[in-house]
């Protein structure tokens, strides 16, 4: 089960990544996944990890990396304040989407089990909590964009990488969706104020639920993308 999620993940990712980037081959000193188009007009290119300055030669339409060069003292990565900036978004974020996912459940059941009445008590305790965490997560995620930002401009001199575009372009659909998901909790539309529940007689409320919900979970595919193709950057492949 797990091992098919994995394969359609890897095939939706290889699909996504063909699309977008076109040709990419591996660095030859660290294997870092390289993009064609990221070479300039000379077909050179530094690698963003390990800092090789490569020559990329097509010889019969295969790319064939050459490395002439290595660009020296370049800060470590792991010592930087971005990769360290980044575990403060990514670790409160699946607790706001824990909390709306159980916050939902407790919405269905309050109904049908009616011994859970003493527990629902708290339900706007933890509706509470989960907007202090999506706040926290969603807002500190801007300075990690902010550091991520600062990087790219000192350590890889504004190279255009396309693991740093698509970095880019993925932090500001968080910063969307991650200020989306606060607007609706915040309003109080989905989860009452008095009960920190869904009104399911509501069916706007429902809806957005529906909605939050589903905002939530595509802001976690979002993140998830973020840490993954920046720990490649920082580790390797
Ligand atoms: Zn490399």
């Amino acid at each position: 089960m797990i091992g098919d999620v994995r394969t359609l993940v890897r095939k939706v990712a290889e699909r996504f990544k063909g699309r977008f980037y076109g040709r990419t081959f591996r660095c030859p000193v660290c294997h870092l996944e390289l993009a064609m188009v990221d070479a300039d007009g000379n077909r050179l290119m530094v690698c963003p990890l390990c800092g090789v300055v490569l020559d990329v030669e097509e010889i019969y339409g295969h790319a064939v990396p050459v490395v002439l060069e290595v660009e020296l003292f370049r800060p470590q990565p792991k010592m930087r304040l971005h990769p360290l900036a980044t575990h403060a978004p990514i670790g409160l974020y699946p607790f706001a989407v824990l909390g709306v996912g159980l916050l939902l459940a407790a919405s269905v059941l309050a109904p049908v089990v009616p011994a859970l009445a003493p527990l629902l008590a708290r339900a706007p305790v933890v509706a509470t909590a989960t907007l202090v965490m999506l706040v926290l997560s969603v807002g500190l995620s801007s300075l990690t964009l902010a550091s991520g930002l600062w990087d790219w401009n000192r350590r890889y001199r504004r190279r255009p990488y396309w693991q740093i575009r698509l970095k880019i372009a993925f932090s500001v659909l968080f910063l969307v969706l991650g200020g989306t998901a606060i607007a609706l909790h915040a309003s109080g539309a989905v989860f009452s104020a008095s009960t920190g529940l869904v009104d399911l007689a509501s069916p706007l409320a429902v809806v957005l639920a529906v909605a939050e919900l589903a905002v939530l979970a595509l802001g976690m595919v979002v993140i998830a993308t973020l840490g993954h193709v920046g720990g490649t950057l920082v580790f390797g492949r």
